[in-house]
């Protein structure tokens, strides 16, 4: 007899359990995870839908009081059960609850909400409310005073008041209203339904006349779709040789068949310069998510997508989930992101679940990258994907130029600060001539730690084993902070362990950077750009428009600051020190080097001028800087690959990471043992550990990591479900979890 776990609908409630039904036997072969199905729910036997999401053969429950599945519905392709099937998927392949995978697969079904509604809320505290309310009273200011009489009577203060009941229950006028606003004691905010995101206006677009590798690709791709042939495309393309215009010509001719489109960006390209650019060619037809939107306004996007009021979604990993009826085409633009790799369970990796959601609904998918990942490229090696190549800028701008400066050469010339000789001139240079400068300093696996000089203490988090990082004030040192968990305490005066008073900070940040470019350049406009300047809501997009407007001479930032924009009045690219990143202990630290170095060249120069970069190092000599320095990904690749070779990493072997969590350090390390040696019964894999992980501690739950590497995925797959019922066994290890992770 065959049982099938059944979700009913997709609410909230319903997804906290799966109910078990049988399965009759005249429906057992259409059957299938993911399946749509019409079931008996509840006392009166209401007729419901829901989705199979998981078989068995096993009753959980008294068959004779088990119900039967009544139908399976055959409706052709239905979004929510691709979905469902997808979610079980990433549960089997990527190790997690069926109900994180259905988490991260479905949006939380919301209430929709009104078309427009608009909502009086108060802007100050409550003491503060009812002195003005003294001051209205006493200047006789009735209207008013009932406002505010009405927030103040509300039990959740800061709940507000539907904006329609205080004109009609409390009878105030809506210039009242306004005119408090104005005075900054209330404010009125508008929710509206579907809101579109942005609003851009599409008649000023200029289309330009696509290259001869453009073309090849675009006709390539766009005849292989027109004769029903899907596949995966890796497109490695120099930074601006014009890919974006690449998959927005294939995305044309994929939507005139009558297809939908997902193109995933890393959220921090996420931009308004790249978002626009699709309003600007496809209008209403396309839709974007992010972070910044509200989980409402997320739904109303998904929603849009379902009922087929839009063709074309954008956003982050997460946009990867999008319900299109009619997928035919996944876009991943720089596909070597870390971000598109989830870091909660599941944890999976969007570009492979990509490749398996197109594989499932009979779509394409295109991955682009400047600086592919060693994955892709391996596969598309071994012609499991193919590959184009373009070479040149689109715009028939030139590479830069790449100037290696051996900071320890500098250092034997006596000159100890962060900026070598080279960089020195060409920044005067640069600002003498009026053009831009980025400076980039690789923050990556860089900690801005504090210790003492005398003793060597570092001052690390109580609660997680990372060195806190030291935050500036007015060019002080002033406060310590977890950039883990959030965890903040005063700079101490003395060494807490040997009261030395010589302690602070060593090695550069961006702030460092910012304090001695100031100093050096006194006559340059410096705009800074790092997690720390760019926490409000816009920030980010604000900085980044008032440098590209020309409101500053100099960028400095992390990072973020590599990705998304087109500056094309930069001429000059410092790397102030290109190799903090090589050196973390990941065997994707050479990988990351090269990327970030090869990305943050890839700004100078994107005009008309031609344009410098100025790579500053202490290993010079590394091949992942060499070859960033020569821009040329080819010889980073094979260098890269042999090492991974020799090492049996991916993408050449598989790796499965088992992290065991536990308050109960003893516990921790006792289950890792234990689990050790449930590895080991499977010869094929070599098994590392256990050994504390990299982040040995955080919010007070010890972590151990124990490695499984081995040629053969599903061997790994194996060991993991082998694992997960081992674990539903462990009764005194209730406080313990794991989580899995393969190829991170
Ligand atoms: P990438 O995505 O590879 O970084 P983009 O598509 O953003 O490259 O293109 C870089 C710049 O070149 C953009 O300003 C774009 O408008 C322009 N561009 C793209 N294709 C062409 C072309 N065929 N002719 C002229 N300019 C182009
Ligand atoms: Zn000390
Ligand atoms: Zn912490």
């Amino acid at each position: 007899m065959v049982f099938a776990d059944v979700i009913v609908d997709i609410s909230v409630k319903s997804l906290d359990r799966p109910f078990q039904y049988i399965v009759p036997e005249e429906l057992v072969s259409d059957a299938v995870i993911g399946a749509m199905v019409v079931i008996p729910f509840g006392n009166g036997n209401r007729e419901l839908k829901g989705y199979i999401i998981g078989l068995s053969q096993q009753p959980k429950y008294d068959i004779a009081k088990t119900k039967k599945i009544k139908e399976i519905v055959k409706q052709g392709v239905v979004a929510e059960s691709h979905l469902l099937s997808l979610a079980y998927w990433i549960k089997e392949n990527y190790g997690s609850t069926m109900n994180d995978a259905i988490k991260a697969v479905l949006p939380v079904k919301r209430e929709i909400k009104k078309v427009v509604s608009r909502t009086v809320y108060p802007c100050l505290m409550r003491t503060e409310m009812e002195m003005v309310m003294q001051e209205y009273a006493a200047k006789h200011y009735k209207a008013k005073v009932r406002i505010l009489q009405a927030m103040l009577d509300q039990e959740d203060f800061e709940k507000g008041i539907d904006y329609s009941v205080m004109q009609k229950k409390y009878k105030v006028t809506a210039s009242a209203l306004r005119g408090m606003e104005e005075q900054g004691i209330i404010r009125i905010d508008k929710t509206r339904q579907y809101r579109d995101p942005i609003h851009i206006d599409s008649r000023d677009e200029q289309i330009p006349v696509l290259n001869e590798q453009q073309q090849h690709i675009v006709d390539t791709i766009g005849k292989e779709y027109q004769d029903g042939e899907r596949k995966t495309y890796l497109i490695h393309g120099v930074t601006g040789s014009g890919k974006t215009e690449v998959y927005m010509r294939i995305i044309q001719q994929v939507i005139a068949q009558g297809k939908q489109v997902i193109v995933l960006i890393p959220e921090i390209a996420l931009t308004f310069q790249t978002v626009s650019r699709f309003y600007r060619r496809f209008g209403k037809r396309v839709s974007v998510m992010h972070s910044r939107l509200s989980q409402g306004e997320k739904f109303d996007q998904f929603e849009r997508a379902k009922s087929g009021e839009i063709d074309i979604m954008i956003g982050p990993r997460s946009a990867l989930f999008t319900p299109f009826e009619r997928l035919g085409l996944i876009v991943i633009d720089e596909e070597h992101e870390t971000s598109y790799q989830s870091e909660m369970p599941p944890k999976y990796h969007a570009r492979e679940v990509a490749v398996h959601r197109a594989s499932m609904t009979g779509a394409s998918v295109i991955l682009g990258s400047a600086t592919p990942s060693m994955e892709s490229y391996y596969r598309a090696q071994m012609g499991r994907y193919q590959l184009f190549t373009m070479t040149h800028r689109a715009t028939g701008a030139v590479l830069p130029k790449v100037w290696v400066t051996d900071l320890r050469e500098e250092m034997a010339k006596k000159n100890r600060s962060i900026f070598g000789t080279k960089l020195t001139e060409l920044v005067e240079d640069r600002l003498k001539k009026r053009e831009q400068i980025i400076l980039f300093l690789n923050r990556r696996g860089y900690a801005g730690s504090v210790s003492c000089r005398k003793c060597g203490e570092v001052m690390k988090c109580p609660h997680c084993s990372v060195s806190l990082t030291a935050h500036m004030h007015y060019g002080r040192l002033r406060e310590l902070v977890c950039h883990y968990c959030g965890y903040e305490t005063m700079m101490p005066e003395v060494c807490p362990k040997c009261g030395s008073k010589y302690i602070g900070t060593f090695g550069i940040g961006t702030q460092k950077v910012e304090q001695f470019v100031k100093e050096r350049f006194q006559q340059a406009s410096v705009l800074r750009m790092d997690a720390d300047t760019t926490t409000g809501k816009e920030g980010h997009e604000r900085i980044l428009q008032s440098f590209a407007s020309g409101e500053a001479d100099i960028l400095i930032g992390t990072q973020m600051i590599v990705k998304g924009h087109d500056f094309p009045n930069v001429t000059l690219v410092g790397i102030l020190a290109a190799d903090l990143s090589l050196n973390v202990g990941d065997y994707r630290s050479a990988e990351r080097t090269y990327q970030l170095l090869a990305q943050a060249a890839g700004r100078a120069g994107r005009g008309k001028k031609p344009g410098d970069v100025v790579l500053q190092t202490y290993q010079p000599d590394h091949y992942s800087i060499e070859a960033a320095a020569d821009q040329d990904y080819q010889e980073f690749y094979e260098q890269e690959l042999v090492q991974r070779q020799i090492l049996h990493y991916p993408p050449v072997s598989n790796i499965l990471g088992v992290l065991v969590l536990s308050e109960r350090m003893e516990h921790a390390v006792q289950l890792a043992q234990k689990v050790v040696q449930q590895m080991k019964k499977y010869d094929q894999a070599v098994i590392l550990g256990p050994a504390p992980a990299s982040l040995s501690k955080a919010k007070d739950i010890y972590r151990y990591m124990i490695y499984a590497k081995c040629q053969d995925y599903r061997v790994l797959r194996q060991m993991k479900n082998a694992l997960e019922h081992y674990m539903d066994l462990q009764e005194e290890y209730r406080d313990c979890r794991l989580q899995f992770d393969f190829n991170l």
